[in-house]
């Protein structure tokens, strides 16, 4: 597939495309019917889908009884890490093993024209990103992943918040459903914007952004207290009335959906002519500019409303340029206020 159809790409290699990134259809005005109607399906199809799908055979197949769940015990915590370690191994493996060790695609739709692995670099365990990231995601991120897991499925079967069932709220839980990726969004910009604040950054987060230039293994890769906080968006499911169903799967769009802004390409081929979007862009500039995007797609679009928004345009470089210098200028006057 001819990339330069879709995008650019710069004297480095570097691809980017010609489409601005642009925030959930409903919240411009007037409304624009055909951008919505061509969003519903973009918003389930296929990532929220599959997400899903991995929570009903989760919950089917993998997740104890309700008396099994009633007591702490680590029986069923190791069974369950064991099943998110090997479907994250399976998922993020496979996409990692078609893109970057295969290179099936080369460097079609690919943001950054170098791969991981022609980087070696001092910050990472063993010089090595994938290793690294490795390392990080299965002995740091999906024990925490798995802890919250246990820890909300346990409160749900020991009766303590409510199990709403979904013969009696069928309605209420569906849309639920529907608002668990922007209660993702929600929470996810919150606690990222809030550790990307010094001191926090440089004792916390700094381990995520050592992959400037991210592979799926990057996506978990994070310091323990990012870790924990990044999953525990399930626990609004216990503050909430829900179910936990309804919690898992906000539990799967975070631990399966970390990947999206980490896959490094922007169109995977499925086929010759079949491309999948995978929703990168957004935070791949992040994770290239640090200060901008500190949200998602920008379903609820708060990096727009608090002006850090980045639609991957030159317009978009200039207000982050001004903003970078407004932001110099206040250090400044302070630093010399002090003195
Ligand atoms: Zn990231
Ligand atoms: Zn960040």
């Amino acid at each position: 597939m001819d990339d330069l159809k879709f995008g650019k790409r710069n004297k480095r290699g570097d691809w980017s495309p010609n489409a601005p990134l642009e925030v959930a259809p409903f919240w411009t005005w007037p409304p624009k019917f055909l951008s919505l109607l061509k969003w519903i399906p973009e918003y389930l199809f296929p990532w929220n889908a599959f997400h899903l799908a991995t929570t009903m055979l989760y919950w089917y197949f993998v997740i104890p009884d309700r008396e099994v769940m009633v007591n702490l015990n680590w029986g069923w915590a190791l069974w369950l890490y064991a099943v998110n370690a090997a479907a994250i191994f399976a998922f993020y493996g496979s996409i990692e093993l078609i893109f970057y060790v295969k290179r099936k695609q080369g460097n079609r739709f690919k943001y950054n024209a170098k791969f991981p692995s022609e980087q070696p670099s001092d910050v990472f365990w063993f010089k090595s990103q994938n290793i690294d990231n490795f390392l990080r995601s299965f002995f740091i991120s999906i024990p925490l992943w798995t802890l919250v897991e246990v820890l909300f499925l346990w409160v749900f079967a020991n009766g303590w918040v409510p199990w709403l069932s979904w013969a009696d709220h069928p309605v209420y839980l569906c849309i639920l459903i529907l608002l668990c990726p922007a209660i993702h969004e929600v929470h996810f910009f919150c606690i990222h914007w809030l550790i990307h604040q010094e001191p926090l950054y440089k004792w916390i987060h700094s381990v995520h952004h050592n992959s400037v230039n991210p592979s799926p293994w990057s996506s978990l890769s994070m310091h323990p207290i990012e870790g924990f906080l990044y999953h525990a968006v399930a626990f609004w499911h216990l503050v909430i009335p829900s179910n936990p169903i309804v919690a898992l799967f906000q539990l799967h769009a975070a631990g399966f959906g970390a990947v999206n802004g980490h896959i490094g390409f922007d169109k995977l081929e499925i086929t010759e002519n079949t491309p999948l979007d995978s929703h990168a862009y957004t935070h791949y500039l992040h994770h290239k500019y640090f200060e901008v995007n500190y949200g998602g797609d920008g379903l609820i679009p708060l990096d727009k409303w608090l002006g850090t928004w980045h639609d991957g345009t030159k317009e978009g470089d200039i207000r982050m340029e001004a903003r970078f210098e407004r932001k110099k200028a206040r250090v400044n006057a302070k630093a010399s206020g002090t003195n």
